[in-house]
């Protein structure tokens, strides 16, 4: 664990529980939403998540996009938005990872971390407990996504990671990065659809 993550848990532990616990991290701190306080690590999320912001707006109607970071050094590895369109295995998450693969190669999963806008569904999530790719962070949540007329299949990221115990231990599990910015996001694209004349059926992430 990088003192970075040690301590942006640790404050936003203390903050969800109210009482100082700086690095006695409790299972429940992967659990919780982003606190707003501007520690260093969480800066560092909302960079990368704004990253992932600029590769949803490419698809203005169907705005999940993603990056994969090498977390140690900061570099963006892979990104992608949801290509649906195309194939419903596109989505945002999958894309990202098929770049990371095309510019990686299939191996180094465990040194990045994914910043998506949505929260990943059973299918991508199930893609990074594959890949053993062990830190996750999105922005908007399923429920979030929902409210905007968007399909959902009804499993949490966290409940599709522990369904892998057996062979997948994250490290971290994070949502609500930015996620007043891609909420406004997907408001908007639900709006761009409804004033569509045609408007194809809810698609998920
Ligand atoms: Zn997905």
């Amino acid at each position: 664990m990088d003192s970075d993550r040690r301590q942006f848990l640790g404050r936003c532990g203390a903050v969800v529980t109210g009482v100082a616990a700086p690095f006695a991290l409790p299972r429940h701190a992967l659990q919780e939403s982003h606190a707003s306080t501007r520690t260093r690590a969480g800066t560092r999320h909302e960079r990368f998540m704004w990253l992932a912001i600029e590769q949803a707006r490419r698809n203005p109607q169907w705005p999940f996009g993603a990056v994969i970071v090498d977390h140690r050094t900061g570099e963006v590895l892979g990104s992608g938005v949801n290509t649906g369109a195309d194939s419903p295995v596109l989505h945002g998450e999958v894309v990202a990872m098929n770049d990371y693969v095309h510019r990686q190669g299939n191996q180094g999963w465990a040194d990045t971390t994914l910043y998506t806008t949505g929260e990943p569904c059973s299918m991508c999530m199930s893609a990074m407990a594959w890949a053993n790719l062990r830190r996750v962070v999105w922005a908007s949540s399923i429920d979030e996504i929902r409210r905007t007329e968007i399909n959902q299949i009804a499993l949490s990221a966290r409940e599709v990671a522990a369904s892998a115990r057996s062979f997948y231990t994250p490290e971290l599990l994070l949502g609500g990065v930015l996620s007043d910015h891609t909420n406004r996001l997907f408001e908007e694209a639900q709006r761009l659809r409804q004033n569509l004349p045609d408007a194809p059926p809810a698609k998920p992430s």
